[in-house]
């Protein structure tokens, strides 16, 4: 059964109520969730749930599940599942994912800056990189540090626009991330736009301002390959 990804409208929900729909040992799967899906470079979430009887389980990741659109939590080692039906609280790790939020909204500024191919990508809640396809001589630490700290300074809102697969196949160029194709077939795609900086088709969750993000760090650029050339940041500040 599929779940519904609250997340998905509002990234900033940090608890919700939810019916498990499926378990096993190990798992469960909900009829919604808050809980982000390992997927787009992005880790799943962690945090925990409530169970009516006071038991608080934690979750300590999210994957996507064996049926299309389905959401798999996976329970801390030794915990038992909570039974087909029953009602949970769902608890958010926020702060783990906060950080997530904001250094994968950050590579998005990132990639506005540096000019080339995005060839992979990785977000962590401590650090975050993209992979480029370009002469690492042209990559400069302080220069896409100052010009991406320049683009947060800005602060604007960033907004969720929906296209079809249609509109998507019409401009091509919106696909900055060749090692990731957005997902076909749903006959619609979900792109984040932040305006004046990007637009690019993304599954992920966001911050709803770029100023969030406070700032970033290049920690290090290194040679990863003939088309991957990395380069590595962190956040600076606590955000806003
Ligand atoms: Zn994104």
């Amino acid at each position: 059964m599929a779940t519904e990804l609250l997340f998905r409208d509002d990234a900033y929900l940090k608890t919700a109520t939810a019916r498990v729909t499926a378990a096993d040992s190990g798992w469960i799967e909900l009829d919604r969730t808050i809980f982000y899906a390992l997927g787009g470079g992005q880790p799943g979430d962690t945090g925990h749930v409530l169970r009516d009887n006071g038991e608080r389980i934690a979750i300590a990741d999210t994957r996507k599940g064996e049926t299309p659109g389905s959401v798999r939590s996976f329970l801390a080692p030794g915990a038992s599942a909570p039974a087909i039906g029953e009602q949970l609280t769902l608890e958010l790790d926020w702060a783990r994912r906060y950080a997530l939020m904001r250094l994968h909204t950050a590579l998005h500024v990132m990639s506005c800056v540096v000019t080339a191919p995005v060839t992979g990508g990785n977000i962590a809640p401590d650090k975050a990189r993209l992979d480029f396809d370009i002469d690492i001589q042209l990559l400069d630490a302080a220069r896409i540090e100052s010009e991406t700290n320049a683009l947060i300074a800005r602060a604007v809102a960033t907004e969720t626009v929906w296209i079809t697969d249609q509109e998507l196949d019409a401009r091509p160029e919106l696909v900055k991330t060749m090692s990731v194709q957005p997902p076909r077939g749903a006959g619609r795609v979900r792109l984040l736009k932040i305006p004046g900086i990007d637009l690019q088709p993304c599954g992920g969750t966001h911050v709803a301002n770029i100023g969030e993000i406070g700032g970033i760090r290049v920690a290090r650029i290194r040679n990863e390959g003939k088309r991957n050339k990395r380069v590595e940041i962190i956040l600076q500040g606590d955000g806003t």
